[in-house]
C-alpha cells in the first residue's frame, strides 16, 4: 500500500492521478463561485445532513480505533448522503458536504493520504456527473431520475477509481481492481438508502438523524469480507485454514459421492523443517512457508482445494483424480519445492537464498478408502509417516 506515496507511481499513474484531482479542483472552484447563495431550507437540510454524516463518520471511527481494526471499503457510508445532497442541495453546499470524508480521513489512521485524495477526487468528479444528470440547478425526481443519480454515482466513481488501480499496477488481480462482489451490492444499499434520506428531508429536515443508525450498520456490513477471509484464511500463507478446508473438502467429497467420481487427498509435511528455524530463523521458515504455498496454488487447478492443515504441512483435495493423476501431482509438487528459491533474511538481518528444500507427500484415494473425509486423511497420514521413513522427499501412495 505504501507505492501509493505519489512520487513513487508509475507515469502513467502519476499523471492520471493529478488529472483526477485537477479536474475535481476544476469542478469545485466554479461550483462554488457561480452557484446562487443558499436559501434558509437549504441551509437547514445542510446542516441536518452533515450533523447525521458527521455524527456517523466520528462514531464508526471511534469504535474501528478502539477495536484496532483498520477500516475496509470506508466509502459506503459517504455514498448514502453524497446521493441525498445531489438530490436536495444548491451545488456550492452539495460542495461543503464533500468535507465528510475529509473528516473521516483525519479520524481514521490513514497512512496512504494520496490515496485517501485520489478517492476523494475521484467522488467528487462522481457527484457532480451525478448532480449534472440529475439537473443542475433543479435536480428532477422521477423514479428514473433517482436510479440515474445512484447508479452515474456509483459507475462513474467505480470507473475513475479502477483505471487508477490499473495504472497503478497493471498486473493487479481483477478483484483489487473491480473491488469485492459484497461492494456492488453494498454501494446500491448505499444509494437506494441516499434516496430514501433525499425523500425524508425535503418532507421533513429533522428526519434526516433517522438515517443515522442503518448507516453505521452499512458501515458495518461493509467490514463483513474482511471478518470472513480472516475466520477462513490462514494468515502467513493466504491458503484456506484448516477448519475452512476441511468445510470445502467436504462439499467436494459429497459432490464426488454423488457422481461417483474419483477425489484423491495428499498431505504434505516439508522435510526438515524445523532446520530452517533453527539454523536461519522463524522469519526465513514464514518466507518459506508462503513461498511453499504459492507453489502449491499454482501447481494444482482452480477446483482443487489447496489449505494449510498445521505448522509445516499442508493439504489439497483433488476432485475428479484417481491415483494416477493423484501421484502425478503429488509428484509435480515434491519437485517443485526441489526447485524452490526464497529470499529470505537470516537472524543476522542478512539476505540468503533458501534453496535444497524438500517435501514429503502421502496420497489417499476415494477408490480405496471411500468418501469419508477423516478415512481419506488417516490413510493419507500413514502414507506421509512412509514416506518419510523411506528417506524423505518423496510420494507414497497409501
Ligand atoms: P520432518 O522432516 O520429520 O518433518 O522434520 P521437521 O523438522 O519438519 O518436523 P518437526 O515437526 O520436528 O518440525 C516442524 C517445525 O515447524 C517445528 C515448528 O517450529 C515449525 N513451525 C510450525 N509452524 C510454523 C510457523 O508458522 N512458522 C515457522 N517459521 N515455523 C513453524
Ligand atoms: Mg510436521
Ligand atoms: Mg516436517
Amino acid at each position: 500500500m505504501g507505492g501509493w506515496l505519489l512520487w513513487r507511481l508509475r507515469p502513467p499513474a502519476l499523471v492520471y492521478v493529478l488529472l483526477v484531482q485537477a479536474s475535481a479542483l476544476g469542478l469545485v472552484v466554479p461550483v462554488v463561485a457561480t452557484s446562487r447563495p443558499p436559501q434558509q431550507r437549504d441551509l437547514i437540510m445542510f446542516t441536518m445532513l452533515a450533523i447525521t454524516a458527521g455524527t456517523v463518520i466520528v462514531a464508526t471511527s471511534v469504535s474501528i480505533t478502539m477495536r484496532h481494526q483498520v477500516r475496509r471499503n470506508p466509502w459506503t457510508i459517504h455514498i448514502t448522503y453524497l446521493a441525498a445532497g445531489v438530490l436536495t442541495l444548491p451545488p456550492n453546499l452539495l460542495v461543503l458536504l464533500l468535507l465528510g470524508p475529509a473528516l473521516h480521513g483525519v479520524l481514521d489512521v490513514r497512512p496512504e493520504l494520496h490515496r485517501w485524495m485520489f478517492t476523494t477526487a475521484a467522488t467528487t468528479i462522481a457527484v457532480f456527473s451525478a448532480r449534472w444528470v440529475a439537473g443542475w440547478e433543479h435536480p428532477g425526481w422521477s423514479p428514473v431520475q433517482f436510479v440515474l443519480v445512484g447508479a452515474v454515482l456509483l459507475v462513474v466513481r467505480a470507473l475513475v477509481v479502477a483505471i487508477g488501480l490499473r495504472l497503478r499496477n497493471p498486473a493487479a488481480p481483477r478483484q483489487e481492481v473491480l473491488g469485492d462482489p459484497i461492494d456492488v451490492l453494498l454501494g446500491i444499499v448505499a444509494a437506494s438508502l441516499g434516496g430514501l434520506l433525499a425523500i425524508a428531508l425535503v418532507a421533513e429536515p429533522a428526519s434526516a438523524l433517522l438515517a443515522g443508525p442503518p448507516l453505521a450498520l452499512l458501515d458495518l456490513a461493509s467490514q463483513l469480507p474482511q471478518w470472513r477471509r480472516s475466520a477462513q484464511r490462514d494468515g502467513k500463507t493466504g491458503l484456506a485454514n484448516a477448519m475452512h478446508w476441511d468445510r470445502l473438502a467436504r462439499v467436494e467429497l459429497a459432490r464426488a459421492r454423488a457422481r461417483s467420481h474419483p477425489t484423491a487427498v495428499l498431505l504434505l509435511d516439508l522435510d526438515h523443517f524445523k532446520r530452517v528455524n533453527d539454523e536461519i530463523g522463524h522469519m526465513a521458515g514464514d518466507a518459506v512457508l508462503a513461498a511453499v504455498a504459492l507453489m502449491l496454488r499454482g501447481s494444482v487447478r482452480r477446483e482443487d482445494v489447496v489449505g494449510r492443515f498445521g505448522g509445516e504441512e499442508f493439504v489439497v483435495l483433488l476432485p475428479g483424480a484417481n491415483s494416477e493423476i493423484a501421484c502425478t501431482v503429488a509428484n509435480r509438487v515434491r519437485i517443485s519445492t526441489a526447485s524452490l528459491s526464497v529470499p529470505a533474511r537470516d537472524i543476522k538481518g542478512n539476505y540468503r537464498e533458501l534453496n535444497d528444500l524438500t517435501v514429503s507427500i502421502g496420497v489417499a484415494t476415494t477408490s480405496r478408502f471411500g468418501y469419508e473425509l477423516s478415512d481419506l486423511l488417516v490413510a493419507a497420514d500413514a502414507a506421509l509417516l512412509a514416506a518419510k521413513a523411506a528417506g524423505r522427499n518423496a510420494v507414497t501412495m497409501a
